[in-house]
C-alpha cells in the first residue's frame, strides 16, 4: 500500500474524523517539528516531507483540547516556533491504553530481526492473557522494532485515571517483562505522543543486522469496545503492594520457604524488593508459576497467586495454612477454660497485617471497624445495604469494592429488640 493511504488508514483507525491531532517530530535537522491538524489528509502530506530521513515520527494519541488547532493549523513549525507542545493538561479525555513492547538493546540503534521478532511475541503473549481476562480485542502493531498493543478506554483526565493507567502498565511489566523484551511503563501519561504506523522507523545506522522498519498495524478489530473499568482496576490489583501495616519482626524468607519446602523457580529483584517465583502454588499444586512471594525492604512480605480460584489467597492464608498458629500475642489465660480467645485492641494492632483498603478509604482487610451512631437512625439498615454490596463486590455510596468479598453476618441483637427498648423509654 503507499504509505501515505496506510498513514490515512491509522488515523482512520484511531480517531473520529475532525479530531485535532498533534504531528511532532522530536529531532529533524530543523530540530523540534510540530503541528496540529484536523485534516488527516494533509497530516499524511506533512508526514511525507519527512519519513525515513527522521529517527521517528509521532502523534499525540488521546483527545487533545480542538483550540490547540489555533496554535498551528493543519501545518507545521519548526524549532524554538514548535512550542509548546501538547501538555498532559490539553487533553481532553483519555482514549487509549497504549502498551509498547520493546527489545533490550543499546538506546538509540534499531532492533535485529530475532528481538524484534521476540517483541512481537511477547505482544502477542499479552493479548491472549488479557483476552482470557475478559478484554476486548486491540489493536496490534509493529513499532518498527518492537510491538504494541493499543486498548481503547474511556476515561476522564484525572489523577485517579493516570494513577489506575499507570499501575496497569506496571502489573504488566510484573507479569510479563523479561531479559529480552520489557513493557514500558512510562508510556500512559494523557499527552504521550504516539509513532505513527506507516511511517519508518530509523533509529541509529540503516545495516542489514539492525535495518530500518516501516512501523505498521498488524490487526485492528471490526468494532473497537472499551476496556472497562473494573477490567483494569484488575489488573491494576496483580500488582503487589508493599503492605503498609506495622512490621514486627522479619522472617528470613528464604529459611522459610525452605522450612516449607516450597520450591523457588526464579529470583529476581522488584522494586525495592526480592521476588520469589514460586515452582507451583501453595494453595493448589496444579497452578504451576502462577505464585510469588515478594519481601520488600521494610521486611514486610506480600504473597499471590495469578489463578482466578486464588484470588482470595494472600501472605496471611499461607502462613494460617502452613503454620498454623504462629499468630503471637494471644493471651494465654483465656485458652485452657474458655474455649473463646480474646484480643485487646492494642493485641490486634500489634499483629503483623496486610491491610488493604476493601471500599473506598473506609473498609479495609485484617482490620476491625466499628459504626457507632445513634438508635434509629439505620446504622444496621446501613449494614445490611453494605454487606450485599460487599458481597456482590460493587459499588456503593460512590465507592468501588475492589473485589467481592465474603460475608458472614452474625447479629447478637434479636430482631425488633432496639424498637422495644426506643418504646419503652
Ligand atoms: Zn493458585
Amino acid at each position: 500500500m503507499d504509505n501515505k493511504k496506510e498513514i490515512i488508514e491509522t488515523l482512520k483507525a484511531l480517531y473520529s474524523s475532525n479530531s485535532v491531532i498533534e504531528l511532532r517530530i522530536p529531532k529533524s535537522k530543523y530540530g523540534l517539528v510540530s503541528g496540529y491538524f484536523n485534516d488527516f489528509n494533509l497530516l499524511a502530506e506533512a508526514v511525507m516531507k519527512f519519513d525515513g530521513k527522521v529517527a521517528g515520527i509521532y502523534i499525540t494519541l488521546n483527545i487533545v483540547n480542538p483550540d490547540l488547532l489555533y496554535r498551528a493549523k493543519n501545518k507545521l513549525k519548526f524549532g524554538r516556533e514548535a512550542n509548546p507542545t501538547t501538555s498532559d493538561q490539553d487533553i481532553t479525555e483519555i482514549s487509549w491504553l497504549p502498551m509498547d513492547f520493546d527489545p533490550v538493546r543499546p538506546s538509540d540503534i534499531s532492533s535485529n530481526d530475532e528481538e524484534h521478532e521476540k517483541a512481537l511475541a511477547k505482544a502477542q503473549e499479552v493479548r491472549e492473557w488479557l483476552t482470557v481476562q475478559g478484554w476486548p480485542t486491540p489493536i496490534f502493531s509493529d513499532s518498527g522494532n518492537g510491538g504494541h498493543l493499543i486498548y481503547p478506554v474511556k476515561l476522564p483526565n484525572d489523577q485517579e485515571s493516570r494513577k489506575l493507567i499507570e499501575k496497569c502498565l506496571k502489573a504488566l511489566d510484573f507479569l510479563f517483562s523479561d531479559e529480552v523484551v520489557k513493557i514500558d511503563t512510562k508510556v500512559g501519561n494523557p499527552g504521550r505522543i504516539w509513532k505513527l504506523y506507516g511511517t519508518i522507523s530509523a533509529k541509529g545506522e540503516n545495516s542489514p543486522e539492525r535495518p530500518w522498519r516501516r512501523s505498521r498495524i498488524i490487526e485492528t478489530p471490526e468494532k473497537l469496545i472499551p476496556v472497562t473499568r473494573k477490567q483494569l482496576e484488575k489488573l491494576a490489583g496483580f500488582l503487589p503492594e508493599s503492605p503498609r501495616g506495622k512490621v514486627n519482626g522479619s522472617i528470613d524468607i528464604e529459611r522459610w520457604l525452605d522450612e516449607h519446602n516450597i520450591k523457588v523457580s526464579k529470583i529476581k529483584n522488584w522494586n525495592d524488593g526480592i521476588l520469589y517465583e514460586l515452582e507451583e502454588c501453595p494453595w493448589n499444586p496444579e497452578h504451576k508459576r502462577t505464585a510469588y512471594i515478594i519481601q520488600f525492604s521494610s521486611g514486610g512480605i506480600a504473597a499471590k497467586c495469578f489463578h482466578n480460584s486464588c484470588s482470595e489467597e494472600n501472605w496471611w492464608t499461607l502462613r494460617d495454612m502452613l503454620e498454623p498458629g504462629w499468630r503471637k500475642n494471644k493471651p494465654e489465660k483465656n485458652q485452657d477454660d474458655n474455649p473463646i480467645s480474646y484480643l485487646s485492641v492494642n493485641d490486634i494492632l500489634a499483629q503483623e497485617k496486610d491491610i488493604i483498603p476493601l471500599w473506598g478509604n473506609m473498609l479495609f482487610s485484617e482490620a476491625v471497624h466499628i459504626l457507632v451512631a445513634n438508635t434509629g437512625v439505620g446504622k444496621t439498615t446501613l449494614i445490611y445495604n453494605l454487606i450485599i454490596h460487599a458481597a456482590n463486590g460493587d459499588e456503593f455510596l460512590g465507592a468501588q469494592f475492589s473485589r467481592p468479598l465474603k460475608v458472614l453476618y452474625l447479629t447478637l441483637k434479636p430482631p425488633g429488640l432496639s424498637e422495644a427498648i426506643s418504646s419503652k423509654r
